[in-house]
């Protein structure tokens, strides 16, 4: 079985219809109906409901040891599924490159949130958080800080371009946390966020309520929350805006979390010339970044700072390199590129490529040009890769407009005091990377670029063999990133779980406080 036509929601422990009109979501790469997704789906209130009454308590009874055995077999089970997944994913426009990252990856996060919580965890339902702390002179009164779940639903609202890795990494570690997931996919790649869930289903493996779906339209799902609940958001800055600023979600003081557009820097260090690995490297994944997912990763380089010396020989270089890279059907295995997730996403990208060449001439690539293998761009979103140069370091629109595609800007920096100015010009990215073989230079950069930003990669001869890459959000590493990135912060390892649970300060004699951490399991 692939997508089922009409998408339907998973609520109240059962598979609904929606209402209202049924929207066609087209193959990224032929134009084809893959399925439709209603306006309106099942009652919000009843999902919310039988989440926190049905789900919440259900998870809430099992110690975190518990559910992360559950989240293990998860993995398994849905590891079992993956050629079914991942043939569904081509329909998104991913290769199976990409899909590796969002379906693979996905299930990797489920697995690796199982592992922690097995050795991490305790075989408790509830957290003790630091120390106790003495808190009066004769040793009768003290205090100490525990997290416990919260009694809400976790409900997640999620981006496009991860129709998989965006639903496993939140909830994992809600799952872990004792929070019962309520999952509002981005519509246009639903249909594979829904296949993912009908397997979790199927598998059997999780207490009921445990996961809610809702494929169609937000409806009033949020004017629902409450304190109790959590809001986690993936998207762009615009709609984060909007939700942070909904008056239930500000006046309940419901606990949100956003990730939301970045544009992410590349710096090549001063110390790198062009004979040196670090510039090769510097090269590579620059290349990786703009045609892994055709540059829709929301930790991709759009901006890549390189010495003036250096300005011409790294255009040149990116250019040779992208010159080679096949664009066509993400089926067949001799492309590298496959189609952005729609001919909508594709007519936003232009736009922005226009908006950034007010300030930037093409060095590679046009954008109205591409002859895809296999597949035509008439029907497909495909799109050539775009490498821009731009004289002006501080020029505005390089470090204002997210072109949500294959696409990165080369700027020159003269000196780290002008680099770090315009690094901060993006006003908060998810992730930096900085290539050079300089460990001084760089422990100074590290320094200036941290406050702006949730990640720095540094990458040279010495690491590169093993490093994950600049656009890979690892489980271990926190992703989020301050200002315009949302100022949120997601994985982390167990600091994702933390986020769900309440953390509450307990006083009272230090015995009391001790029986707390041998006597974890609720009644
Ligand atoms: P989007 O238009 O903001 O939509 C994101 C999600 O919000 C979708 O599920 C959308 O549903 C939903 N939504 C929109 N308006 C809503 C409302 N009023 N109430 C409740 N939900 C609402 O973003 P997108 O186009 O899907 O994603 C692209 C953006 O995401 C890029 O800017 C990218 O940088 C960012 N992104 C960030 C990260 C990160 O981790 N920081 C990861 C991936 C992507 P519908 O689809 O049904 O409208």
């Amino acid at each position: 079985m692939t997508a089922t036509p009409a998408l339907q929601s998973y609520s109240e422990g059962r598979w609904q219809q929606g209402t209202g009109e049924q929207r066609p979501l087209l193959d990224a790469a032929t134009g084809e109906v893959v399925a439709t997704i209603p306006a309106r789906g099942p009652d919000a209130a009843a999902m919310l409901d039988y989440a926190r009454t049905v789900g919440g308590p259900a998870l809430r009874a099992l110690t975190f040891t518990e559910r992360a055995a559950i989240l293990k077999a998860l993995a398994r089970h849905l590891s079992g599924h993956l050629s079914e997944l991942a043939a569904l994913s081509a329909c998104t426009g991913a290769t199976r490159r990409d899909t590796a990252v969002d379906v693979d990856g996905g299930i990797g996060t489920v697995a690796a949130y199982a592992s922690k919580g097995a050795r991490e965890l305790p075989a408790a339902t509830v957290l003790l958080d630091g120390e106790i702390e003495p808190l009066g002179k004769g040793g009768t009164f003290a205090g100490c800080h525990i997290l416990a779940s919260r009694l809400g639903a976790a409900v997640q609202v999620n981006a496009f371009n991860f129709p998989v890795w965006g639903m496993l990494e939140k909830f994992a570690p809600a799952f872990l946390a004792g929070m019962p997931s309520v999952v509002k996919p981005a519509s246009q790649t639903a249909y594979l966020t829904e296949l993912a869930v009908r397997r979790i289903i199927d598998s059997g493996l999780l207490p009921d309520g445990a996961i809610s779906l809702l494929a169609a339209g937000p409806g009033n799902l949020l004017e629902r929350l409450t304190a109790q609940d959590t809001l986690g958001f993936t998207g762009s800055a615009a709609t984060a805006l909007a939700l942070r600023t909904h008056p239930v979600i500000a006046g309940r003081s419901v606990t949100f979390n956003a990730e939301a557009d970045s544009l992410n820097c590349s710096i090549l260090g001063p110390d790198v010339s062009a004979d040196d690995p670090e510039f090769d490297l510097y090269v590579d994944q620059i290349v990786t970044e703009m045609t892994v997912k055709a540059g829709q990763k929301c930790t991709a380089i759009r901006r890549a700072f390189v010495s003036p010396a250096l300005l011409s020989a790294v255009c040149d270089a990116l250019s040779s390199r992208l010159a080679a890279v096949v664009v066509g059907n993400p089926r067949d295995s001799s492309v590298d590129m496959g189609a952005l997730a729609s001919i909508d996403q594709r007519s936003e990208v232009r736009k922005a490529v226009a908006a950034l060449g007010a300030a930037a001439r093409t060095v590679f690539g046009d954008p109205a040009k591409v002859e895809p293998r296999g597949a035509d761009s008439e029907h497909g979103a495909f799109l050539s890769p775009l490498l821009l140069r731009a004289d002006d370091l501080f020029a505005a629109p390089i470090h204002e407009v997210e072109a949500f595609g294959p696409v990165c800007t080369v700027l020159p920096y003269p000196n780290f005091g002008q680099l770090v100015s315009a690094v901060a010009l993006g006003q908060g990215s998810l992730v930096g990377s900085i290539v050079s073989a300089d460990d001084s230079a760089v422990a100074d950069l590290l320094g200036r670029l941290a406050p702006w930003h949730g990640r720095l990669l540094v990458l040279n001869r010495r690491d590169a063999a093993e490093s994950t890459g600049h656009g890979m959000a690892m489980p271990q590493m926190l992703h989020g990133g301050p200002g315009r990135a949302g100022g949120g912060a997601e994985l982390g390892g167990l600091r994702a779980v933390h986020h769900y649970l309440q953390r509450t300060a307990v006083q009272g004699h230090p015995a009391l406080l001790e029986a707390l951490g041998t006597e974890r399991k609720q009644s």
